[in-house]
């Protein structure tokens, strides 16, 4: 874990990592956990979360070390492939703060695939 005061440890995300409330789960190795979006935006949309806490992308890449980040890159790749995404594209996203309309502050990466997904940023 990293040591940012600012992250809080009650986010839902956090509580999903703890076990406190369940996920239906797709991937899980020492750094990473995957699992499906509870609203889900498109026919297959994952979240992916690091272990550690990091409040969102900029934190993470300022904080994570080689390992995390490594292992974090790797493991999307390689949900993307489990969920059979990869053969006609996909999407990441990562909301990062207020002007992306991030809602939970620990560190995520949509998958989004399974149709056509439009441009790629809806309005002005
Ligand atoms: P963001 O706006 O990037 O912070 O996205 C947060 C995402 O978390 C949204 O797509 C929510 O639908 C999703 N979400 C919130 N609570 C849960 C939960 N308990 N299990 C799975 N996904 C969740």
């Amino acid at each position: 874990m990293s040591n940012n005061m600012s992250y809080d440890p009650n986010n839902i995300f956090a509580k999903i990592l703890r076990g406190d409330i369940p996920c239906k789960k797709i991937f899980e190795n020492d750094h990473v956990l995957a699992f499906h979006d509870i609203h889900p935006q498109a026919p297959i949309h994952a979240l992916v979360i690091p272990k550690g806490a990091f409040v969102d992308y900029a934190d993470f890449a300022a904080n994570a070390s080689d390992v995390q980040s490594a292992a974090f890159t790797k493991a999307i790749g390689e949900i993307a492939k489990l969920l059979g995404a990869h053969e006609q594209g996909y999407r990441l996203i990562s909301n990062c703060g207020v002007n992306a309309h991030q809602e939970v502050p620990h560190y995520h990466v949509h998958i989004l695939a399974g149709r056509a997904l439009g441009p790629m940023l809806s309005g002005k």
